[in-house]
């Protein structure tokens, strides 16, 4: 069959969860025996979100060909348990570059570049790309940003010619909006979605459904009135009612039969009903723990939480896995000192220290991690919590005063962690860090390969300092152990304690590889080695 588009826009307001919607339908779509994929369009200019801060837009997730990509990719992954890439997002900034390459290779020689129709074609193109592979049955398209914004304008406009080109059975435009309460009118309002569904049709594109967030249910005279403002069918007005987990909502747009509404849209030949047991088991066991621990996230973005979004669903993940309630208590790195460590960490059943970059914070990470080695607590560290782990040990366990990370330190005498020779050659900032999956070695014996239970894996990396292999045999003879090694470059990519009930770190992020299908392994154990910490306390 000819691959389907769907598009899913937001209007109103930011952040109303088009993403979550998105890996929903796919999820359901999946769950019925349809190949889907999902892919975002951001309106920003950016290349890549790869430079940006986090606190300007969450975490940078990376896919497994290394592409620096927006945190929604995380949330297709984890729920639809198949990888993304470079191709399933794509930025304003992109379009441009393409664009722009092309014309100076003479791609429009005599022609006037212009927004319509060689950045909407450029659009376009990309939009297509995923479906042409034949892969896949449904491709949806996210498009970031809110109808009306003037960014955005270029990507509605390529949306509507598609439909036009495509032809009526061929996609569906999923709607976004928020229905708000006004709590001294007790009354639910519908005003909002009338006016963003005006803003998108003014485009030129009539939503087939609409997705309306609200925080109450929605009776159906409140539905029957957006239908006919807004031109859609009665049956066609979601709702999409807050929800105690991001995970309940593939079963509410279930129950408000979204993905039927999209079937009979796009006349796809019915298959089975979803089946979505293991969905279901998953949830069972997140929502009936029979255990409890609290495991410190030490960071210096713990302001916004969706700087760690992969790091707080790993643990979901795992709290499942272990039938165990993870309660994750934020620490500002900053705040932590060798005076008050121990009445901020002494309660906490694990530690972890959280990726990173940067100088501020880096002693308190320091400070965290030699309590939880001194006292036994699980710890577990991920990339520059796992260079903060090798500089502390260096520092207080094999007396190299000033050890350091040269990215820290630039002086330092012991650069135990430093930076490879080919990317002091790298001017370049975007795009240019080791990312995205290598292949990694574990030892046979070491509490890697006993977590892992095999001996060869790939993980997915996002850093350019390294561990340096000079410190390693003075490493390894007071007690901390490589017990994980690229087998092409001998880079170290991570170490464990061997006198430690559970004291492991890792070069890479295990967190971009956890989904709801594949709890990922070092989390899980992370939780279990906390349960029984908790227990024998
Ligand atoms: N800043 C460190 C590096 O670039 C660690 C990066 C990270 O934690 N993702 O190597």
């Amino acid at each position: 069959m000819a691959t389907k588009y769907i598009f899913v826009t937001g209007g109103v307001t930011s952040s109303l969860g088009k993403g979550i919607i998105s890996a929903s339908l796919a999820k359901l779509l999946q769950a019925r025996g349809y190949s889907v994929t999902i892919q975002k369009f951001d309106p920003y200019i950016n290349i890549d979100p790869g430079t940006l801060n986090p606190y300007e837009h969450g975490e940078c997730y990376v896919t497994e060909d290394g592409a620096e990509t927006d945190l929604d990719l995380g949330h297709y992954e984890r729920f639809l348990n198949v990888s993304t890439s470079q191709a399933n997002n794509v930025t304003t900034g992109r379009i441009y570059y393409n664009v722009i390459m092309q014309e100076r290779e003479g791609a429009y020689l005599g022609k006037t570049v212009q927004v319509v129709p060689h950045i909407t074609d450029e659009i376009k193109r990309r939009m297509l790309l995923l479906g042409e592979s034949g892969e896949y049955d449904i491709v949806i398209t996210e498009i970031g940003g809110c109808v009306g914004d003037i960014e955005s304008l270029p990507f509605i406009e390529a949306v509507r010619q598609l439909r036009w080109e495509l032809g009526v059975n061929e996609t569906c435009v999923i709607h976004l909006t928020l229905v708000p309460y006004l709590k001294a009118a007790g009354e639910l309002k519908t005003k909002p979605t009338q006016h963003s569904v005006r803003d998108l049709s003014e485009a030129g594109v009539q939503p087939d459904i609409l997705v309306c967030r609200s925080e109450h249910p929605i009776p159906s005279e409140l539905r029957r009135k957006i239908a006919l403002f807004c031109n859609v069918k009665q049956n066609s007005v979601i709702e999409s009612i807050d929800a105690e987990t991001i995970y309940d909502v593939p079963l509410l747009m279930r129950k408000e039969k979204l993905d039927e509404r999209v079937i009979s849209k796009l006349k796809l030949t019915h298959k089975a009903e979803p089946n979505l047991d293991t969905w279901k088991e998953f949830l069972g066991k997140l929502k009936n723990p029979t255990s409890e621990v609290n495991i410190a996230l030490v960071g210096k973005y713990v302001e916004l939480p969706d700087a760690y979004k992969s790091i707080i669903e790993s643990f979901v993940h795992a709290g499942s896995a272990n039938e165990c309630k993870v309660n994750i208590k934020w620490f500002q790195s900053e705040n932590i000192t060798d005076e008050n460590v121990a009445s901020m960490l002494q309660q906490m059943d694990g530690v972890l220290v959280a990726p990173g970059f940067g100088e501020r914070g880096f002693k308190g990470k320091l400070e965290a991690i030699k309590f939880v080695r001194e006292n036994n607590i699980p710890f577990m560290g991920i990339c520059l919590g796992m260079q903060c782990a090798a500089v502390e040990f260096a520092r207080n366990v094999l007396g190299l005063q000033g050890a350091a990370s040269t990215e820290i330190d630039a002086e330092t005498p012991h650069p135990v962690i430093d930076m490879m020779e080919d990317q002091k050659q790298i001017k370049q900032m975007g795009g240019t860090m080791r990312l995205g999956a290598y292949t990694c070695e574990l030892k046979k014996g070491s509490k890697a390969y006993s977590i892992y239970g095999k001996s060869k894996i790939s993980e997915r990396h996002r850093h350019r300092y390294e561990f340096n292999n000079k410190y390693l045999q003075a490493f390894e003879e007071a007690g901390m152990h490589a017990t994980g090694i690229n087998p092409d470059t001998g880079l170290v990519e991570i170490i464990e304690l061997q006198d430690h009930p559970w004291f492991v770190a890792a070069q890479y992020h295990p967190e971009l590889k956890s989904t709801v299908l594949n709890p990922h392994p070092l989390f899980v154990k992370f939780v279990k080695a906390a349960i029984n910490f908790a227990k024998s306390k």
